[in-house]
């Protein structure tokens, strides 16, 4: 018998790549939601105010009080790669702000309903706009595409609704929308603890009881406080830790030995970036092994600064994975300061009980 003839290849639509990229950017809702809290914090914003339904699956929507759109960018707003923070190849390895590739708007239009209000400084007032498939598109049947002016105060209002309306097979993969909550509320947390001179707000819609609250000028320790509790907040000690040579600066606050959970509560953010690093996360459980109980976890929140040469954000469109020159050098150089800041405390107790 001769083998089958072979199956023709074919391109996959535009529609249908776009909905691919779109679906490996944004996996679950909080994906959604880091892009847009990023963006708000770009545009110099002091104010963030989110509002969750069904944990991001109905409603994201965040309010900022940042620097606006232009209304002549609407049209190409959410176009793939249209970014206003990246505009030569060379420019990835200094970038300083958060979202640097213009992706992320142009994935949430392929998969959701976006709507956008925005006001600049400049402009007599607000503009409102929707989108579908990276295009502006009428907010009903029968209008025009365009945006519209409507009264509002400075900065942008971007609402996502439906996430994966049109990916039946992502959307039946969520089992409940109280997990992806949880996971919306610590993403918002660790923003809330780092922003210093940020508020924010975080809610489930038509629930007057905030999720996260914390004011502008809260210091870290009370951001800690408001999100993670006095527990924590009060043995708290702080460090900074730098080497020239390997090109970081870093600091943040950790617990002391009297602190101690079942899981490790890392806060890490590298570049001002969210990430995670097993690595780090490995090496910190360590270095406090020798001064909490058998089976005892501390709490770290930790802000390094790389020189942006010596990091590769363009690893991945999620960018949740960052890598680093010299990671072991750097990491030894952290939890060498860490473990020196946890003795000092250690002693002084030993001294205070003794007199
Ligand atoms: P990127 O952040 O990589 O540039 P995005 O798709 O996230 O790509 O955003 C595209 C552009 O839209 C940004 O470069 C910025 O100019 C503008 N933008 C998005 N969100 C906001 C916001 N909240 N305030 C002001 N401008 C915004
Ligand atoms: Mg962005």
């Amino acid at each position: 018998q001769l083998p089958e003839a072979p199956r023709r290849i074919k391109a996959l639509s535009q529609d249908v790549v776009n909905k691919i990229a779109a679906g490996e950017i944004i996996v679950a809702p909080v994906h959604a939601l880091k892009e847009l809290i990023e963006n708000a914090v770009d545009a110099g914003s002091t104010g963030l105010e989110i509002v969750i339904k069904d944990g991001g699956l109905k409603l994201l929507q965040i309010t900022d009080n940042g620097s606006g759109i232009d209304r002549e960018d609407l049209a190409i707003l959410c176009e793939r790669f249209t970014t206003s923070k990246l505009k030569a190849f060379e420019d990835l390895t200094s970038i300083g702000t958060y979202g640097f590739r213009g992706e992320a708007l142009a994935s949430i239009s392929h998969i959701a309903h976006l709507s956008v209000t925005t006001k600049t400084n400049g402009s007599s007032c607000a503009w409102r706009a929707h989108y579908g498939d990276g295009k502006l598109v009428p907010s009903k049947p029968g209008q025009t595409a365009e945006p519209k002016p409507i009264a509002g105060r400075q900065g942008t209002q971007i609402t996502v609704e439906d996430l994966f309306y049109n990916v039946p097979s992502r959307r039946r993969a969520f089992r409940s929308a109280s997990e992806e909550y949880a996971k919306i509320l610590d993403l918002v947390g660790r923003y809330a603890v780092h922003c210093a001179g940020v508020s924010f707000t975080c809610k489930k819609h038509g629930d007057s009881n905030m999720g996260i609250t914390v004011p502008a000028n809260a210091s870290t320790v009370d951001r800690i406080r408001q999100v993670h509790g006095s527990g924590v907040a009060n043995e708290l000690i702080q460090f900074k830790a730098s080497n020239d040579r390997w090109g970081f600066k870093s600091d943040g606050w950790v617990s002391n030995a009297n602190y101690s959970v079942k899981r490790t509560a890392l806060l890490l953010f590298i570049n001002h970036r969210s990430v995670e690093s097993s690595n780090i996360k490995k090496a910190v459980e360590q270095t406090y092994a020798t001064f909490l109980p058998k089976g005892g976890h501390p709490f770290i929140y930790l802000s390094l600064e790389i020189d942006p040469h010596r990091v590769d954000v363009n690893v991945h469109p999620t960018k949740r994975e960052v890598n680093f020159l010299n990671e072991d050098e750097i990491i030894e150089i952290i939890c060498d300061e860490i473990r020196t800041s946890l003795g000092k405390v250690d002693t002084s107790r030993a001294f205070m009980t003794q007199s």
